[in-house]
């Protein structure tokens, strides 16, 4: 087979195989009637990678042996820390689907295509060698989370103290994650709870997690401000101005590669921006040298499901960058 033949197969294969990932991802996120399609692409992707397979691609980035992917979720998995002290010991550990059938077929196809990324080499340049940006911008703090959240303590420095708060809900997750979401406040839930995203909106943030191939596990969970407010109204600024700092300690301590903001009050928050969500996301902003995406709150999905597909568009994006598949 030529050249031009081979690179034509190699695209055939890769948009057959998109079709059946976004496929899957909007069935899994509750897009109706999608399920009959993506099963049907199953097959095509079988018959894509087999014909590209025979076509003498060595070269194309391949399945079994470098299963980079899961081999970062394991590793991940395996630093994976308990959950804050404040959080109840007897809490159930809702919200941790299991990965379905679709999800680790779509974890295995993306490991396939995204092989994870050698850290890049020192730049030598006319100017010397030059530092990653963030060691210079988010200057790290000699702390743990522990000691931020026992500086919380039980926290009466905004009125949210005092407006029927049950738990303050501090982050959870793995603490050297590569990837923290960040919300608004609690929920009714999460009060009870005391932990981050564990309503309906936190079940569908578990899905969209599993749909970039990683597990809730893997990641960060947290909130701009860890009290609920009454009746869920958006905390004021001055409330938000006033625990903001215990969740940027808290990045300076975990240095994700790459943080979500989830919905307008969050991104508008962390970023100190006027401008609204629905013009900044899908394009990554920055935070003292760490990538930021902004993408709409699960709730907001939940309010109107269309949105889902712009939301994956984004979320895709935070993977390929995850992956070392774009460079920013
Ligand atoms: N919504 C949020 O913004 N945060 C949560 O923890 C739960 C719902």
């Amino acid at each position: 087979m030529g050249n031009k033949e081979e690179t034509v197969v190699e695209r055939l294969s890769s948009l057959v195989s998109d079709a059946s990932e976004y496929l899957s991802y909007l069935s899994e996120l509750g897009v109706k009637g999608l399920e009959d399609a993506a099963h049907s692409l199953q097959p095509e992707v079988a018959k894509s990678e087999h014909v590209r397979a025979t076509a003498g691609k060595q070269n194309v980035p391949e399945a079994a042996p470098s299963n980079a992917a899961l081999q970062r979720n394991a590793q991940a998995s395996a630093r994976i820390e308990s959950p804050p002290q404040s959080a109840p010991p007897s809490t159930p550990q809702t919200g941790v689907a299991q990965p379905s059938k679709e999800q680790k077929v779509m974890a295995k196809r993306t490991t396939k295509k995204y092989p994870d990324a050698e850290p890049p080499p020192p730049q030598e340049t006319l100017f010397g060698e030059i530092k990653p940006a963030d060691e210079e911008s988010l200057p790290r703090r000699d702390e743990t989370l522990e000691d931020i959240w026992n500086d919380i303590g039980e926290c009466m420095r905004c009125p949210l103290c005092c407006q029927g708060r049950t738990h303050i809900v501090n982050s959870e997750g793995n603490r050297k994650a590569r990837l923290l979401f960040v919300g608004e406040a609690p929920g009714a839930d999460e009060d009870a709870s005391g932990r981050p995203f564990v309503g309906r909106a936190g079940q569908l943030l578990n899905k969209i997690i599993e749909a970039i191939g990683l597990k809730r596990e893997d990641v960060m969970i947290g909130n701009v401000n860890r009290c609920r407010p009454p009746q869920n109204r958006q905390p004021t600024s001055d409330e938000a101005k006033t625990c903001k700092p215990f969740l940027l300690r808290e990045i300076a301590v975990i240095r994700p590669d790459v943080i979500v903001v989830l919905g307008n009050t969050a991104m508008k928050n962390l970023l100190d921006t006027k401008e609204g969500i629905t013009r900044l996301r899908g394009n990554f902003q920055d935070y003292k040298g760490i990538k930021v995406m902004p993408t709409f709150h699960p709730a907001y999905l939940l309010r109107d499901p269309t949105k889902k597909r712009e939301a994956w568009e984004d979320m895709k994006k935070v993977r390929d960058y995850l992956d070392g598949k774009i460079k920013l």
